[in-house]
């Protein structure tokens, strides 16, 4: 498996980032950040694959690093999708369409008042 270090601003080991079974970069996350410059450095404890896009505090220095799912791993993940839950994600993303609109519809409204 192809790994690489995932760190923060100060070289405060966060994570690991390998390739899955399709190549797809994804985040290990430890539960506490590893300070290789420590008298003793933590043990390392694996919180778990991270799955969507969020920010990771070092809980060393405080230092926080936003981990973005790549396109390929959110391709994969819809793909993956069963045709029932690729229907209901299309039916979430017109949801959000329809927001819109209606946002640009109050604001044309508001203007021609
Ligand atoms: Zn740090």
């Amino acid at each position: 498996m192809d790994l690489k270090q995932w760190q923060c601003k100060n070289d405060h080991i966060l994570g690991m980032i390998f390739l899955d079974e399709n190549s797809i970069p994804r985040l290990m996350l430890y539960r506490r950040a590893v300070d290789l410059t420590a008298e003793e450095p933590e043990e390392v404890e694996i919180l778990g694959p991270l799955w969507g896009s969020m920010p990771v505090k070092c809980d060393v220095c405080g230092d926080v690093v936003p981990w973005q799912i790549s396109m390929e791993a959110l391709a994969h993940m819809i793909r993956e999708l069963h045709p029932h839950e690729k229907k209901l994600l299309q039916a979430h993303l017109a949801k959000g369409r329809v927001k819109k609109r209606t946002w640009q519809k109050n604001l044309a409204k508001r203007r021609a008042r």
